[in-house]
């Protein structure tokens, strides 16, 4: 468990971030703290993980390829096709390297915040379900059902966020699915089939 300067990280973070990237990120870090009281996890660990979940989701993408480029963070080809995917790595990057984040769990839980993958630690569910529920989303369907599940059963609500994600991204275009993301659903229907 670290100290953090919440308000000063604040302040830092908030001449980075838009306006509404700053509302969605204290929503993502307030729920963080939470779904940590919920399911026991260290709340000043989770909410610093929230806090700087999208530090690098306001840098244009061009940058976020040529940042990536500069400081030897490895680029798939999905990624370079889709570079908005990349401000979760980039993310874990300036958590590290300008906020002094040294927690590999927290580092972790930003760099798969947007994708998700397979067994996902206590942390890394946290933060990818509260970026998915923070009080200021309202778009995807069944957000009061994944609200209500997210408090009592982590696993079973990582199952229901990936199925109505790839649904709707399916919707688009089946190629536009990373390939993390639908490895994670299989993981997490696998665990809902057993169970039920
Ligand atoms: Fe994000
Ligand atoms: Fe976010």
């Amino acid at each position: 468990m670290a100290e953090y300067d919440f308000v000063k990280m604040q302040k830092k973070l908030s001449k980075y971030l838009d306006d509404d990237r700053y509302q969605h990120t204290m929503g993502v870090m307030y729920t963080c703290a939470c779904l940590a009281m919920a399911h026991g996890y260290d709340i000043q660990d989770a909410q610093a993980a929230g806090l700087l979940h999208d530090s690098a989701k306001c840098i244009p993408n061009k940058k976020k390829l040529k940042m990536c480029n500069e400081h030897k963070i490895p680029v798939s080809e999905f990624e370079k096709d889709h570079p908005f995917l990349l401000h979760a790595k980039l993310g874990a990057y300036i958590a590290r390297e300008k906020y002094g984040i040294k927690d590999e769990e927290i580092l972790s839980a930003i760099t798969y915040h947007t994708t998700g993958k397979r067994a996902m630690s206590l942390l890394e569910k946290i933060v990818y379900i509260a970026d998915y529920i923070e009080p200021l989303r309202y778009k995807a369907s069944n957000l009061p059902k994944i609200r209500r599940i997210a408090f009592q059963d982590l696993d079973e609500c990582m199952y229901e966020i990936l199925k109505d994600t790839l649904a709707y991204l399916e919707e688009d275009d089946a190629e536009e699915i990373d390939m993390t993301t639908k490895d994670a659903f299989l993981y997490y229907k696998d665990l809902h089939m057993k169970r039920s």
